[in-house]
């Protein structure tokens, strides 16, 4: 018998959930994932606060899962962590492993039917997926569970994923079996956090494309955390202990933590745009915090792209580092021009038509008497549809700047990801279809740079091959078939 839906996956769709004012002018994250096993401690509370430090990484929805013995318990719902999670819910999610998700749609549109961790009840107990990444297989994948007769109630690839390791299961494998049995069938990027009544698992796609570290509770070292970055950990005094490999899967129980490669040709592929601008400053990937790599990206753009000036600042807050260090390097006074609105989360009120022509002031206000009769640059870490660029550069042309000279710490964005991040597709990304030129006059700035794919892999301090980086330059590292490919590859299809 296949894996039959649990009660809280029986929720019906809601209402669209509206996206923001308008289509987002950067790559929206995927999701954040947080796990934990630890009987001595409120599991619930601490993944709410792991879960509150990866907000970042996706604002639609956000769940927790605990386990009790053989009882799971499920809150889920769509908002932010905050909105979702009151002090009584978190009381009503006892036990002592918690599995916890916080969700921008990648895959499934913006329901609270899809909202994670996904929960399937089978042969050996409930289980609860947390799953960050996307996958490429996905119609392959349901036609064949389909075919064994599972059922879905979802349209995530997510709850494919569990569904795929529900009926390994109950055709009669131990959980780790199972689960490896389930991921041989996945092709995609998928960083997963898997909670079952015997313990937790923590897995990375044979490229490990999506982050995934492993952590110790300080109190207690034999208890281990599971989260997308490192400052999923911090928050809870938690200490790094490495990352999850790509194709490893770690077996977290009362008896502590076992690792098996289940992948049988293991590459490092990292999101390279996770280093550039997803992930959280503070967390750490390859032994140092990415803003000490966003300054080193300022550096090399500085070197790349030097231009007479007075002013360098950064598009806040993505820009920052990488601002200050073109500063460091060129010897241009670094300083702010633009103040953001800290005190606001998303807004789902549309703004007024007036608001709407006056750009981008609910978000960033210029500092006038700072900018005024100055030569700018201004630094950001992407371009990809170029729409709020262009409505920063009136807005500091408005407020005096004599010049505006655009910096951007990556090079141009030219193809979509299949892998986890919401990218247009081909047509709408600007960089695929103008010049830098063109671009430049588009956004009316006086001039405008990238910084070239070697200077942004060279600054990694890493070997350039052991990252994704194909939304610079359409070589895939996870062949893409091509019915998907179609969706999004508008001008390399047609
Ligand atoms: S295509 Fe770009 S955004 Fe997607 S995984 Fe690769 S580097 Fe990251």
């Amino acid at each position: 018998m296949i894996a039959k839906p649990s009660p809280y996956s029986e929720e019906q769709p809601t209402q669209q959930h509206k996206r923001n004012l308008e289509l987002p002018d950067k790559p929206e994250e995927a999701c954040g994932v947080f796990g934990l096993y630890a009987p001595e401690e409120e599991v619930a509370k601490l993944a709410y606060f792991g879960l509150y430090a990866l907000q970042h990484r996706g604002q639609e929805s956000a769940g927790i899962a605990t386990f009790d013995k053989d009882t799971i318990y499920c809150h889920k719902d769509m908002g932010l962590v905050s909105q979702v999670f009151k002090e009584t819910s978190l009381n009503e999610l006892p036990g002592y492993l918690a599995v916890g998700h916080t969700r921008y749609s990648t895959t499934g549109s913006s329901h609270k039917v899809n909202a994670q961790p996904a929960v399937i009840n089978t042969r050996l107990g409930h289980l609860a997926l947390a799953h960050n990444g996307n996958l490429v297989n996905t119609i392959d994948l349901r036609q064949e569970l389909e075919r064994h007769g599972c059922d879905f109630i979802t349209t995530t690839d997510s709850e494919m994923i569990a569904v795929a390791i529900a009926q390994q299961v109950d055709e009669g494998k131990d959980w780790l079996d199972a689960a490896i049995g389930a991921f041989k069938k996945c092709s995609g990027a998928y960083s997963l956090v898997i909670g079952t009544p015997q313990g937790m698992m923590g897995v990375r796609d044979p490229n490990g494309v999506r982050p995934l570290v492993i952590g110790t509770l300080n109190e207690n070292p034999m208890r281990y955390v599971l989260a997308s970055e490192t400052c999923g950990l911090d928050i809870i005094g938690a200490e790094y202990l490495r990352d999850v490999e790509p194709g490893e899967m770690v077996w977290i129980t009362e008896e502590g933590l076992s690792s098996v490669h289940w992948a049988e040709k293991p590459a490092r592929k990292l999101c390279i745009f996770e280093m550039i601008y997803f992930a959280r400053p503070d967390s750490i990937m390859h032994d140092e915090t990415l803003y000490t790599y966003r300054v080193r990206l300022g550096h090399q753009l500085a070197r790349e792209s030097y231009v007479e000036a007075d002013l360098v600042m950064g598009v806040p807050d993505s820009g920052v580092p990488a601002a200050i260090g073109y500063s460091q390097v060129s010897g241009i006074a670094y300083g702010e021009g633009l103040i953001k609105n800290r005190y606001v989360g998303r807004t789902f009120i549309q703004p007024t038509q007036h608001m709407r022509e006056s750009g981008i002031k609910m978000k960033l206000n210029p500092l006038k008497d700072v900018l005024q009769g100055k030569r700018i640059i201004i630094v950001d870490d992407s371009i990809v549809r170029g729409t709020t660029s262009r409505k920063i550069v009136k807005a500091l042309r408005d407020a005096g700047a004599k010049e505006v000279h655009m910096k951007i710490s990556s090079p141009p964005v030219t193809h979509p990801c299949f892998y986890g991040i919401d990218t247009d597709s081909q047509e709408q990304l600007i960089a695929a279809t103008k010049s830098t030129e063109e671009i430049a006059k588009q956004i009316g700035v006086d001039t405008l740079n990238y910084l070239s794919w070697e200077g942004m892999l060279k600054a990694t301090g890493e070997d350039p091959q052991s990252f994704c980086s194909a939304c610079f330059t359409g070589d895939y590292p996870i062949a893409i078939p091509e019915k998907i490919k179609r969706s999004k590859l508008i001008l390399e299809t047609v």
